[in-house]
């Protein structure tokens, strides 16, 4: 940071105050349209505290720009001259989404603002790691950024491994990354805004924004070819003190269990993740009441991993995002029972577990969410 940067941020002029307060002012009237819909601009006015000529002002930028777009009158205005409706313009721009996360693919996708998929893109990884990888996600960017029929807000990603604040991947051994600088690279590429973030991150984001999560605290909980979580709480995405919060794949959990591939013995990984828990259910030879205690001895395990977890940060959602066919049944009524047995009711009494609600679109979904909240100041 240079000395007047930081001069800059000390004794801020009064013009540099006016421009924060107005982008500040912006931010907080998309965020409103974001989250409620369309509202009258006397509306935005009263929820949101900003004088009427401020929000006729910035309405009138925004719908200049593209983002905003008046939507008429509310069919129930039945006395006097009817308020003009304004909303959010889904179709103005579009996000370039990628989740890495698939252990034999890259998926990507154009996706309006309202979180709605518009094209996919996905291509088969082939075993790529490294340059190789790096390369095919470029080249599904280039794409899909010229697939765009409207503006490009920024690239979205969700990735694999650690990332660090600057958006490159620290780890991610299946693509062979290491301190992979993702989002500087892909920026200098495109001319974009590029954020990545790790995709039980991106996928909590997801479930946060646009998948019907309640508000107060969230742990969504990504169960694939590795097991990691995602967690928001008072609304922020916890990020921990080296970027690791929600790594908890690695955790024993079973001191006399299977070997693990990070060299310990009796990971949460080697009874949950999907290979082994699939190599698992099929060794009970199709027995529905073998392949049921399977399921539910890992819900059970799972549970006591995280009553710890969920009493300490209050929850009120545990959303396990995975294949359905495995996570949504015994298992996760194993792991609601578990975690009642052993914790408070002032814990328990209210938490929601549940499977995600936005399926395998949920890394794409969040990836979506870092571009808004990062261009736009939504979430
Ligand atoms: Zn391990």
């Amino acid at each position: 940071m240079t000395h007047a940067t930081q001069g800059r941020q000390l004794r801020p002029s009064g013009k540099l105050l006016q421009e924060d307060a107005r982008r500040h002012h912006r931010a907080l009237l998309l965020q409103r349209l974001f989250r409620d819909g369309a509202a009258s601009r006397a509306d935005l006015a009263r929820t949101t505290g900003l004088t009427r000529v401020t929000v006729s002002d910035l309405i009138a930028e925004l719908m200049t720009e593209g983002l905003v777009t008046e939507l008429g009158a509310p069919a129930e205005a039945r006395v006097g001259k009817p308020p003009m409706l304004v909303g959010i313009a889904n179709q103005a721009a579009h996000v370039v989404a990628l989740d890495l996360s698939p252990d034999d693919r890259v998926s990507g996708a154009l996706v309006d603002l309202s979180g709605t998929v518009v094209t996919r893109d996905d291509r088969p990884l082939d075993s790529r790691v490294g340059a190789d990888a790096t390369a095919l996600v470029r080249s599904l960017v280039d794409d899909l950024v010229a697939a765009a029929t409207v503006p490009v807000l920024g690239v979205g990603i969700g990735s694999p491994g650690v990332v660090d604040a600057l958006g490159a991947v620290l780890e991610a051994p299946n693509l062979g990354w290491e301190a992979e600088p993702l989002a500087a690279d892909l920026g200098e590429r495109t001319g974009l805004p590029v954020h990545v973030a790790n995709d039980a991150n991106a996928a909590a984001l997801g479930e946060h924004t646009f998948g019907g999560a309640e508000g107060g605290g969230l742990m969504v909980l990504r169960v694939g070819t590795g097991v990691g979580a995602g967690l928001i709480l008072e609304g922020t995405l916890l990020h921990g003190h080296r970027a690791a919060a929600g790594e908890i794949g690695h955790v024993v959990v079973d001191p006399s269990g299977q070997p693990c591939a990070c060299g310990r013995r009796g990971c949460l990984e080697t009874l949950l993740a999907v290979p082994h828990l699939r190599r698992r259910l099929a060794e009970a030879e199709s027995d529905a009441r073998r392949e049921r205690r399977v399921l539910e001895s890992t819900g059970r395990r799972l549970g006591a991993a995280l009553a710890p977890v969920v009493a300490t940060l209050n929850l009120h959602e545990l959303v396990l995002s995975g294949p359905p066919e495995l996570l949504d049944g015994p298992l996760r009524s194993a792991v609601e029972t578990t975690i009642h047995a052993r914790t408070m009711p002032v814990t328990a009494d209210e938490l929601r577990v549940r499977t995600s609600t936005l399926g395998d679109d949920v890394v794409l979904a969040g990836a979506t969410v870092l571009v808004l909240a990062g261009v736009l100041g939504v979430s």
